[in-house]
């Protein structure tokens, strides 16, 4: 019996009630023997348009935190194509496996199809263990892809923009902090350097940060420590640092029970995506601490921005910017909260929730 049945035999357990909890639309659990393609789509809001989120594949321990993670993925692109005016609901997909060694042309196209099969309701692009090629394989069975490479069209690796729109979001979160959004000094320490992780690194060098990483791959730390001249770190000690900026851009719910306690920093502002674990519980933690944290789906939107061009017709200097308003949103969200009384997490998703209520209103 697999987990989920078990799950499901548990008294009191309900998959429908837990949709009901998060407000999911539509889940989608795809199977396929021959490839051994064990996925999961959720589509949570499609009020402002057609769900657009990554696929990410990723080795869960179980089916439950696949199930976990779909859908407060999904949740959190509702809020995020909401906050940064794209006309996208959200929608996210995970697939289980190591995507080092479970990925082949065949397992992606019989993905393609799965997505294929909701004709357009949801559309696939890029996260953590997909890259562009998987894009490519994909588009071959299915046009409802985005973050396609650049001679099919598309706008390429969406992390570029992704991580530009992160160092923005990081330089006004610093103008709250420090007073200026110089980055030139500032000791930063960057957790995960895979994609994002390696290319905000490449933009805090270039401003003369102090930079320490950390990496789940010790290979990968090692050749971004000798690269950006940064300082390696330890999975657990990065939380310890004596350090101005945590940027976490690995996984999500780094910000927890055992975290937020040891956080020496006055800003934490990262591509990762729902970072913190208890959205109210640890984002009052970060207040009363008085660290600034700069809203995951707000600063980490610029691949979505960038994706979103593609669905239009893409236009690299349109998706330029579009992200490069991300610093003056961050900005006045920041004082938005400040003004309010209320975490910036809270602010950023009353702000998201009243542009998905007035459209919902107006339909
Ligand atoms: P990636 O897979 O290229 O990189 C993630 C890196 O984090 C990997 O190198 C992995 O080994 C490392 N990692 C995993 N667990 C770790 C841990 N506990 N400590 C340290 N390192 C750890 O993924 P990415 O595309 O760079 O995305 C990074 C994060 O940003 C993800 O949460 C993703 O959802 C989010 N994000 C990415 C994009 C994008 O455009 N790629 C857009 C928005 C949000």
């Amino acid at each position: 019996m697999t987990e989920l049945k078990e799950l499901a035999a548990t008294k009191g357990f309900s998959l429908f009630e837990e949709f009901s909890t998060t407000n999911h639309e539509q889940v989608v659990f795809c199977h396929d023997a021959e490839t051994g393609l064990k996925a999961i789509i959720g589509i949570h809001n499609t009020v402002l348009g057609p769900a657009l989120g990554g696929c990410r594949i990723w080795n869960y321990a179980t089916e439950q935190e696949a199930l976990n993670d779909v859908l407060r993925l999904s949740r959190g692109m509702t809020y995020k194509n909401a906050i940064s005016g794209l006309n996208l609901g959200g929608g996210k997909a995970v697939i289980i496996g190591d995507s080092r060694t479970i990925k082949t042309k065949e397992f992606m196209q019989r993905f393609g199809r799965f997505v294929n099969d909701l004709g357009g309701k949801y559309i696939t692009a890029e996260d953590v263990g997909v890259n562009t090629s998987d894009i490519e394989n994909m588009y071959q069975v299915t046009k409802h892809v985005s973050g396609k490479p650049q001679h099919l069209g598309g706008g390429g690796d969406p992390s570029v923009f992704t991580a530009y729109g992160v160092y923005l979001g990081m330089k006004a979160s610093a103008k709250k902090a420090f007073g200026t959004d110089s980055l030139a000094g500032k000791r930063i320490a960057v957790q995960g350097v895979g994609h994002v992780g390696s290319l905000l690194l490449g933009h805090l060098q270039k401003e003369g940060a102090i930079l320490s990483v950390s990496d789940y791959f010790e290979d990968k730390a090692i050749d971004a420590a000798s690269k950006f001249g940064a300082t390696m770190v330890g999975l657990n000690d990065i939380y310890d640092l004596d350090i101005d900026i945590y940027a976490p851009c690995a996984l999500g719910a780094t910000l927890n029970d055992d975290t937020i306690g040891r956080l020496k920093c006055a800003v934490v502002a990262g591509a990762a995506n729902n970072q913190l674990k208890d959205e109210v519980k640890h984002g009052n933690e970060l207040t009363a601490k008085g660290i600034i944290y700069a809203p995951d789906f707000l600063i980490n939107a610029g691949g979505v921005i960038n994706v979103y061009q593609e669905v239009l017709g893409y236009d690299e200097a349109a998706a330029y910017a579009s992200v490069e308003k991300i610093y003056q949103f961050t900005a006045d969200l920041l004082d938005k909260a400040d003004k309010e009384g209320i975490t910036t997490h809270q602010a950023a998703l009353n702000t998201a929730e009243a542009r998905i209520a007035a459209a919902k209103a107006s339909k």
